[in-house]
C-alpha cells in the first residue's frame, strides 16, 4: 500500500476503523422470520424437548451430510465429550493435544481420566501419531486427537495408530463440521467422534453439539447415557446425564444445514481476501486449513513472526482491538497450562512447538458479521501496523 493511503492506527490516536466491535466467531443466524416459522411450528405441536419431531429430523440430516450410521445430537459439545468418554468405558490415561480447546481435556477429568499432553506440528498446529508415540506407556488407554482451524489431524493414521497399540481412538472434531480428508467426511473416524454447534462454529445452534459413530452397540449406550428417559434403551451403561437437544436447538440446526454452503463459501472468500491482503505482509503467514479437502472454512489464522513483522502477536492483537477487531489468541496459554492441569505441567521446552504457537497463532474474524470488503480493510491494517511498528511497539508494549 503506498504511503498516501496508510492511515494512522488507532492505537497511536487515530479513528477507529470499525466503528462497532466485530467478533472474531461465526455468529450465523437465520432471519427471524425464518426462525419465527419454526418456532410456531414448536409451540403448535406443544412438544419442546425429549427427542421432539425436529431433534429426530436434524439427527438424521446430520447423519446423512457426514455419511455415518448414528449422529446423536446433544445440549452442546463439552458434554458430547463427556458421554463419549464414559461410552467408550476407558480407564486410565489418555492422549490428547496440548493445542487444544481446554474442553477437550476438561471433559476427559469429568470422566475420570487423566489427560496425557503431547506436542503438535509447528506446521499443521495438530498432534500426529509421531509426538503421540513420544507419551505414549502402558497407562494410556485411548488417543484423542482434536480437529482444529478447519483442517484435520490426519484421522485416517491415529486408526491405524491405535489398531497397532491396542488403543480407543476418538476424536474431538467440534471445529470440523463439513470438513472431508481423503475422500471421507469427518465425523466417521474412530471409534466415534464429537462435534459442537456453539454459535462460534459453522454450524451455530447457539448451544449445541452431536456424536457421530458408525457403531450400532455404541451408539445405543450413548442414548442411554445421554438422556435415561424414554431412550428405551436396554444396554447397560455406567451412569446417566442429561444431554437433550431440544426442539428450539434442533429447529436452529436445520436452518444452519441448508445455509451451511453458502456459509462455507463466505467464509472462504473472506480468508481468501486475508491470503491475497496480506500475502507481501513480512512475518504474516495466513494458516492453511491442513489435510482437509474441502476444509469447512471455520477460521482464519495467522501466525506472527516477531522478527520480520516488528510486532509481536500481542502487541499485533491489542493493534486490531483498538479499531474494533476483536482478533483473538487461540489456545492461550494451551491446554496444558489451564487449571488445573497447569500444577502438572510437563517444564517449559518439553512441548516446544505448542509453547510457540500459543506464542504466535491469532484469529482474525470470519463469519456472518465481516466480509470480503472488511477482510481486505483489516489485511491493509496489519500492513499499516507493521510499517508504523516501531511506534506501535512502544504503545502496545511488544
Ligand atoms: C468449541 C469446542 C469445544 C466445546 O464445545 P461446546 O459446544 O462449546 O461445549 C470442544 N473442543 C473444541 C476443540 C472446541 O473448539
Amino acid at each position: 500500500m503506498s504511503a498516501a493511503g496508510r492511515r494512522l492506527p488507532a492505537l497511536l490516536g487515530g479513528a477507529r476503523a470499525f466503528v462497532r466491535d466485530i467478533p472474531v466467531g461465526q455468529m450465523y443466524f437465520p432471519t427471524w422470520e425464518r426462525y419465527e416459522a419454526a418456532m410456531r411450528g414448536i409451540f403448535e405441536r406443544e412438544w419442546y424437548t425429549n427427542h421432539g419431531p425436529l431433534a429426530r429430523e436434524a439427527e438424521e440430516r446430520v447423519a446423512d451430510v457426514l455419511g455415518v450410521r448414528h449422529a446423536l445430537c446433544v445440549t452442546n459439545g463439552t458434554i458430547g465429550l463427556m458421554m463419549a468418554a464414559k461410552a467408550l468405558e476407558l480407564r486410565g490415561r489418555v492422549i490428547t493435544s496440548a493445542f487444544t480447546f481446554v474442553a477437550t481435556a476438561q471433559a476427559l477429568t469429568w470422566a475420570g481420566l487423566t489427560p496425557v499432553f503431547c506436542d503438535v506440528s509447528p506446521v499443521t498446529h495438530h498432534m500426529t501419531v509421531e509426538t503421540a508415540a513420544a507419551v505414549l506407556d502402558e497407562s494410556v488407554c485411548a488417543v484423542h486427537p482434536t480437529n482444529i482451524w478447519g483442517g484435520t489431524c490426519r484421522p485416517a493414521e491415529f486408526e491405524a495408530f491405535g489398531a497397532e497399540n491396542g488403543l480407543a481412538v476418538y476424536f474431538d472434531s467440534a471445529q470440523a463440521f463439513g470438513c472431508r480428508v481423503g475422500g471421507r467426511a469427518v465425523g466417521s473416524f474412530g471409534a466415534l467422534e464429537v462435534f459442537s454447534f456453539h454459535a462460534t462454529k459453522i454450524l451455530g445452534t447457539a448451544e449445541g453439539g452431536c456424536v457421530t459413530t458408525n457403531d450400532d452397540e455404541l451408539a445405543e449406550r450413548l442414548r442411554n447415557i445421554r438422556s435415561g428417559y424414554g431412550t428405551r434403551a436396554k444396554v447397560a451403561v455406567p451412569v446417566t446425564s442429561n444431554g437433550r437437544f431440544s426442539e428450539a436447538q434442533a429447529a436452529l440446526c436445520l436452518l444452519a444445514l441448508d445455509d451451511l454452503e453458502e456459509r462455507t463459501a463466505h467464509n472462504r472468500a473472506i480468508r481468501s481476501s486475508y491470503v491475497s491482503g496480506m500475502a507481501g505482509i513480512p512475518g504474516i503467514r495466513v494458516v492453511d486449513p491442513p489435510d482437509a479437502d474441502p476444509s469447512n472454512e471455520q477460521y482464519a489464522v495467522v501466525q506472527v513472526d516477531e522478527e520480520s513483522f516488528g510486532l509481536n502477536r500481542d502487541a499485533l492483537v491489542r493493534a486490531l482491538k483498538a479499531e474494533g477487531i476483536n482478533a483473538r489468541r487461540y489456545f492461550f496459554p494451551g491446554a496444558h497450562r489451564t487449571p488445573p492441569y497447569d500444577e502438572s505441567a510437563p517444564p517449559p521446552g518439553e512441548l516446544p512447538n505448542v509453547e510457540h504457537i500459543c506464542r504466535t497463532v491469532l484469529q482474525l474474524p470470519v463469519g456472518a458479521l465481516v466480509d470480503y470488503e472488511d477482510a481486505r480493510v483489516i489485511a491493509d491494517l496489519v500492513s499499516d501496523f507493521h510499517a508504523d511498528a516501531e511506534r506501535l511497539r512502544e504503545a502496545a508494549g511488544g
